[in-house]
């Protein structure tokens, strides 16, 4: 069983709120949203940080890209808009070591961020 929280969750071993599901990604809301719509969209296969990505990823990493966008627009938030973030080690404040692609919106974010 792996030790990795999101590797777990594209398993279906730890419950969430799925939103998206295909051969190589899952979307789920996030556990503590940071706008009214906060989603996680993550590649099935473990990859720890954007760092470990290798150019055989490519297609993966605009899949999960065109993912968030999409779940985004279906929401109504095309036009008003949103974020994607990946965030990377500590100084971006990664916490959970498995690549994810936030999507955030429904409010308006500020810039820079903290
Ligand atoms: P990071 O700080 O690594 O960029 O983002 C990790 C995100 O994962 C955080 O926004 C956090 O709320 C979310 N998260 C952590 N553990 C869980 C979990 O068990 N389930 C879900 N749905 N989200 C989680
Ligand atoms: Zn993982």
């Amino acid at each position: 069983m792996s030790t990795c929280i999101f590797c777990r969750i594209a398993a279906g071993e730890i419950p969430a709120t799925i939103l998206h599901q295909d051969d190589e990604v899952v979307a789920f809301s996030d556990l503590t949203p940071q706008a009214p719509f906060h989603a996680l969209v993550i590649p099935k296969r473990h990859v720890s940080t954007l760092n470990d990505l290798a150019s055989a990823d490519d297609a993966l990493v605009g899949r999960l890209v065109r993912v968030g966008a999409t779940l985004a627009q279906e929401r109504g938030y095309g036009v008003r808009g949103y974020r994607t973030v990946f965030n990377c080690n500590a100084d971006a404040g990664q916490s959970v070591f498995h690549v994810h692609l936030h999507v955030l919106a429904g409010r308006s974010l500020t810039w820079p961020p903290g």
